[in-house]
């Protein structure tokens, strides 16, 4: 997870109906928790919780609270429990960036919307998701709210598209990160990564940067730092 979010909560059990290859949901300890098995479904149990304030909440970290199957009420509710708290920052992250424009985040006075696109590239082998054009396309139909993009983990890409792509949003930020799960994934080259970041770093685009792309590219940036 991020090491800038302070908080972590779900409001929703059940499988995440993506199902991406490299799902951490379906690895380690969560694998044996009964909560992320089965239909998705709303707990309403977790509507009790009090945020508190001064907190950077991921709001649904175990599932994408924008998925199909997940009920337009129940992502309302969920959006409503942290209008509650408002002096919190709320982050929320989807794969189905399309569906985003159908709810407001300017009501919230701070909060960061992202969407994943590991690659411009399609890897329906490796998820269910939509498509990495469409996630892009969902965000660029976003309204005046805070975006970031990750890129996490990185799949094997075409530079000059994701360049164009994340000009064109104008993220706060861009992650970017490695699989850590030895998922067997298609990874590219350290060039192609340091030629990414480096016409971000061009196009003044914040990139944070997880410890475990070292994997691929060394201490390169580290190096060039
Ligand atoms: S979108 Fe996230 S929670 Fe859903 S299957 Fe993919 S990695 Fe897991």
């Amino acid at each position: 997870m991020y090491d800038w979010v302070t908080h972590m909560h779900t409001h929703l059990g059940g499988r995440c109906s993506h199902e991406c290859s490299y799902c951490y949901v379906q690895r380690g300890r969560a694998q044996l928790s009964e909560k992320y098995k089965g239909p998705i479904r709303l707990l309403e149990h977790e509507f009790q919780v009090n945020y508190g304030e001064g907190k950077t909440i991921f709001i649904e970290h175990m599932n994408d609270m924008f998925a199909p199957g997940v009920k337009d009420p129940w992502v309302a509710a969920i959006l409503n429990h942290c209008f509650q708290y408002p002096k919190n920052k709320y982050v929320f992250q989807t794969k189905n960036a399309p569906r985003l424009k159908e709810f407001r985040f300017d009501v919230f006075p701070d909060c960061l919307v992202g969407t994943t696109i590991e690659s411009n590239r399609d890897y329906s082998e490796i998820s269910k998701a939509v498509r990495p054009y469409d996630r892009y396309q969902g965000m660029m139909s976003l309204g005046r709210v805070k975006k970031f993009v990750t890129i996490e983990p990185i799949l094997d890409f075409d530079v000059e598209t994701m360049v164009e792509w994340l000009e064109d949003l104008k993220p706060e930020f861009v992650n970017i990160g490695a699989d850590s799960k030895k998922s067997g994934l298609p990874e590219p080259s350290k060039e192609k990564i340091v030629r990414l970041v480096r016409a971000l770093q061009a196009a003044k685009i914040p990139i944070w940067k997880k410890i475990n792309l070292e994997r691929i590219v060394g201490d390169t940036f580290n190096a060039s730092a």
